[in-house]
């Protein structure tokens, strides 16, 4: 195993902002009432100013502030490593490269937007920030970022993963954040929920609905979300950034960027500043999602205007969705179980730059446990999807027989989610593949909206 270690003198000081970049115009978010475009004005109640900014912003760079820096130090800039000995487990010609992000206090790349936009409501004199978290792990970003700032954290987490996930919640708490299941009894969205299902298991889309409603309540509440929006994209490109930075020491260059899709974020973090050669004509690089066949917005959503909550309090995002109402099974890797995805991806997806693959947990998990003992980290159930994405790549080398240079995320450490291993080294991990009525069913329920 090889580790690529950049200096501090060469980490990254912007982020990098694809859509001036992309090769058509972005739709922009609208209005969740009026359908009209959200103005400033209209994200106001729930954002602070200088993130929707950088949400409109069509500035290719955007300053990282001093503050964030320093913080980001902590952990960054991660490392990347040369995957050698699964190459040698896998007999494959095939160069294979992870970027490492479960170093953060969290264990994810979560933190590397939560500290920024922590740090933007605290320069505003925001107070306390709410969200919506499945795993658990953007809530453990949030709540860490809360902490060195100062500022109170309140998150909804998802029923089904509050119960399966009982450690995420004190991690939380042990940071200083109040956590509540949801639906919880808090909010008119929650009881709403609780009225027609009392036994609902919850869902990202629930969770939102509450954090959004919280927020919208109190003139001292912002609400803060862990991925899909462009703002979110946009301070995950650190990962991309260094990594080709990183690529540069290894005098190497991907043929593939592999990562796992949620709401996007960490893919696009880690694929857009190699996109952005693509796009310049410099490179001729593939990009795969992978997505768990239990939640597959890339590959049999619809590109269409939705809410990113079932109450449809927050703006509408031109995104491939499997609909705001879809409660998905209960796979592990429940940060992969958000029903849109970033709409900078989806463009992307949508006109041919990026491919998509749907898997299911017990080939993902197969993997997991090959590279555990291949490599040593216990990678995170989300991650596990990008990795055998990885493995899929390293084996067709193999089978071509040709060398070929895989990049993927390695989104996330695992250590929460030994019960999922637990089930799987047991022989009892369920596959769950998504039925087209279900998806059928949620997508009669979108708004329609004309966009040409
Ligand atoms: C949240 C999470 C994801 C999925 O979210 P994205 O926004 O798609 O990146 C992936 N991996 C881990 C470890 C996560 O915590």
């Amino acid at each position: 195993m090889k580790k690529y270690v950049l200096s501090e003198k060469d980490t990254p000081t912007q982020w990098y902002n694809i859509v001036p970049d992309l090769p058509r115009p972005l739709l922009p978010p609208l209005h969740p009432v009026t359908h009209e475009p959200a103005t400033a004005a209209d994200l106001e109640p729930l954002l602070p100013r200088a993130v929707i900014e950088q949400e409109m912003s069509a500035e290719r760079w955007i300053d990282i502030p001093e503050p964030v820096q320093e913080l980001y130090r902590i952990w960054r800039p991660s490392p990347l490593y040369r995957a050698n000995r699964l190459e040698k487990a896998l007999d494959t010609p095939a160069r294979i490269y992870f970027k490492y992000e479960a170093v953060s206090p969290a264990g994810s790349h979560k933190p590397n937007t939560a500290v920024p936009q922590v740090y933007y409501n605290s320069v505003e004199g925001v107070k306390r920030v709410t969200t919506e978290t499945g795993a658990g792990q953007w809530g453990s970003a949030l709540s860490f970022a809360g902490s060195l700032f100062g500022i109170d954290v309140t998150v909804y987490m998802v029923k089904a993963s509050f119960q399966q996930k009982p450690h995420r919640h004190s991690l939380m708490e042990t940071w200083g954040a109040e956590v509540f299941p949801s639906p919880s009894t808090r909010t008119q969205a929650g009881r709403k929920i609780l009225a027609e299902e009392p036994d609902s298991p919850g869902s990202l889309g629930i969770a939102i609905s509450e954090a959004v409603e919280d927020a919208l309540a109190h003139d001292d509440t912002k609400f803060a979300l862990g991925s899909a929006m462009n703002h979110v994209v946009l301070h995950q490109t650190i990962i991309g950034l260094e990594a080709r930075k990183q690529f540069e020491l290894a005098e190497d260059y991907p043929d593939v960027v592999i990562g796992c899709v949620g709401g996007g974020s960490n893919y696009s973090g880690l694929a857009f500043p190699f996109m952005a050669d693509k796009l310049a004509g410099h490179r001729d690089t593939r990009f795969i999602a992978a997505e768990p066949a239990a939640c597959p917005t890339l590959t049999r959503g619809k590109l269409t205007y939705d809410y990113p909550d079932v109450a449809g309090l927050g703006p509408l995002l031109h995104m491939r969705t499997v609909g705001h109402g879809f409660i998905p099974a209960p796979i592990h890797a429940g940060g992969l179980r958000f029903h849109g995805d970033a709409p900078t991806l989806c463009l992307l997806h949508d006109d041919g730059h990026v491919e998509a693959r749907a898997y299911n947990q017990n080939e993902v998990f197969t993997e997991a446990v090959r590279f555990a003992r291949s490599e040593g980290f216990v990678m995170a159930p989300e991650s596990s999807h990008a990795l055998r994405g990885a493995v899929a790549e390293a084996l067709a080398a193999k089978e071509a027989g040709e060398a070929r240079t895989i990049l993927f995320g390695f989104s996330g450490h695992g250590h929460f989610d030994m019960g999922a291993y637990d089930a799987f080294l047991a022989g009892k991990l369920e596959d769950y593949e998504l039925p087209q009525e279900e998806i059928d069913a949620a997508l009669a329920d979108l708004p329609t909206i004309a966009t040409t």
